[in-house]
C-alpha cells in the first residue's frame, strides 16, 4: 500500500501536505462592470451565469437558456465580492514561507483579455494586487531575519524577454547543459523600502502600458512576470542561498478567431497558444503527477521551471469575466482540466433556478448602478 496510490479514495492534496509540487487552481469572477449593464439591467454579452457548483469549490456555468451548463472542479473559488487582500491572505501569504526555505515559487493570473488579471496582480490604489502585498509581507519577514529581497520585472512577447525596470530592452535568455535559465543583463534591484519598491512597480507597469499603445495593446499580449528573489543564510551551514517568486499577468487567452488575420497577429495568437496551452500541459503533468513534465515545449514554461513543480509552491488564478461564457470555458478547460458537461438540454430545475439567479444578479446589479449615480 503506497499512501496516496490507494483505490479507496483520491490521493491526498500534496500542497496541502507542504512536500508536493502540485499547481494549486483557483477561479476568481469579477463583477460586472458599470459599462456592462445594460439599459434592461440584464449583465453580460453572451449571457452567461456562474455560479457554485454542487460540490463546495466547484463551479458552474451556463448560457442563459441552460442550454449548456458545465461544472468545474476547482481548489477555492472567489466571487464579485472578493477583493485582492482576500485572495491574497488566502492563497499567497501561505506560500510565502517556502522562500525563506530556499524553495521557489509561482503565482499566475491566468485568462481571457478583461477578466481582471491586472487587476488582480497589479491592483488599484485602494486594493492594491498581489505583487505589492506579496512583496510587502517578503520584505517585512526579510527584515525580520536578515535576508535581502531584490526584484526582476521583465515582459515576454513573442518568445522574446524585454526588461521593465530602467530600461526596456531586449533581455537574451541562454539556457546552459542542465537547462539553467540566465538572463543576460536582466536589471536586478535590491529592495530597500516597500516605497522603494512600490515607486520601481510603478515604473515597470507604466513601461509595459507605453510599449502598448505604440504596438497596440501588446501588454494584452504579452507575460508580464515580477520575479522577487529572497537571499538568505542557512542558519547552520552559513551558506548563501536564493529562492524565487515569480508573479506572472500571462497573455490573455484570446480565441484565435477574434483576434484579427494580419501576419503579426496571427503570429503573435499562436504564440500565445502555444505558451499558454504548454503551460497548462506542466500544471496538468504536475497535477497528475506524471513522471514526464514538459517544460521544453515553450519558452515560458522553461523560464519557470525552476519555479514549477519540484519543491516549488505554486498558484494559478483562473480569472473570468461573468459576462462571457465562451472565455470562461475556454480558461477553465484549459485551467481545471477537470469538466463535467452537468446537461445540454433545457432541465427544468436547473432552468429555474439559474433564471432567478439571473434576475437575482441583475437586482444587485441595477441597485449597485443607481447607488453610483
Ligand atoms: P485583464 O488584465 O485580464 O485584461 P483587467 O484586470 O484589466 O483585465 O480588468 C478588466 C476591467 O475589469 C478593468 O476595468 C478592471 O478595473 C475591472 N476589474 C477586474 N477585476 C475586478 C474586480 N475584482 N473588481 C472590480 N473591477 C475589476
Ligand atoms: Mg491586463
Amino acid at each position: 500500500y503506497t499512501p496516496g496510490r490507494s483505490r479507496l479514495g483520491p490521493p491526498p492534496r500534496a500542497n496541502e501536505t507542504g512536500n508536493g509540487h502540485r499547481v494549486r487552481v483557483v477561479a476568481r469572477v469579477r463583477p460586472f462592470l458599470a459599462e456592462e449593464i445594460q439599459v434592461s439591467g440584464n449583465p453580460g454579452h453572451d449571457c452567461t451565469s456562474i455560479s457554485k457548483g454542487t460540490e463546495e469549490d466547484s463551479l458552474t456555468i451556463s448560457t442563459e437558456t441552460a442550454s449548456r451548463c458545465e461544472e468545474y472542479k476547482v481548489d477555492a473559488c472567489y466571487g464579485e465580492a472578493t477583493d485582492n487582500a482576500e485572495v491574497f491572505a488566502n492563497e499567497v501569504q501561505p506560500i510565502l514561507q517556502c522562500l525563506f526555505e530556499g524553495r521557489n515559487a509561482t503565482v499566475f493570473a491566468y485568462g481571457a483579455t478583461g477578466s481582471g488579471k491586472t487587476h488582480t496582480m497589479q491592483g488599484t490604489e485602494t486594493d492594491p494586487g498581489l505583487m505589492y502585498r506579496a512583496v510587502k509581507s517578503i520584505f517585512k519577514s526579510a527584515t525580520d531575519h536578515g535576508c535581502t529581497v531584490a526584484i526582476s520585472y521583465y515582459e515576454v512577447y513573442m518568445d522574446r524577454c524585454y526588461d521593465l525596470l530602467e530600461t526596456k530592452n531586449e533581455v537574451p535568455v541562454l539556457e546552459d547543459h542542465s537547462g539553467n535559465i540566465q538572463f543576460r543583463g536582466l536589471a536586478k534591484i535590491e529592495i530597500k523600502s516597500v516605497e522603494e519598491f512600490q515607486a520601481l512597480l510603478a515604473e515597470g507597469c507604466a513601461r509595459r502600458r507605453m510599449g502598448s499603445t505604440v504596438l497596440n495593446d501588446v501588454s494584452s499580449r504579452s507575460h508580464g512576470v515580477l520575479a522577487v528573489t529572497v537571499t538568505s543564510r542557512d542558519a547552520t551551514s552559513h551558506v548563501l542561498r536564493e529562492a524565487k517568486l515569480n508573479l506572472i499577468d500571462l497573455a490573455g487567452n484570446e480565441d484565435n478567431r477574434k483576434t484579427g488575420s494580419d501576419g503579426l497577429r496571427l503570429a503573435e495568437s499562436s504564440q500565445i497558444n502555444q505558451s499558454l496551452f504548454a503551460l497548462s500541459n506542466v500544471i496538468n503533468a504536475l497535477n497528475a503527477n506524471d513522471a514526464r513534465v514538459p517544460y521544453r515545449d515553450s519558452k515560458l514554461t522553461r523560464i519557470l521551471r525552476d519555479s514549477l513543480g519540484g519543491t516549488s509552491r505554486s498558484v494559478m488564478v483562473a480569472c473570468l469575466n461573468p459576462g462571457s461564457y465562451s472565455e470562461a470555458a475556454k480558461t477553465l478547460s484549459l485551467a481545471a482540466r477537470s469538466r463535467q458537461v452537468v446537461n445540454h438540454t433545457e432541465g427544468v430545475r436547473q432552468g429555474d433556478e439559474f433564471s432567478k439567479e439571473k434576475s437575482d444578479m441583475a437586482a444587485k446589479l441595477m441597485a449597485w448602478k443607481e447607488s453610483k449615480t
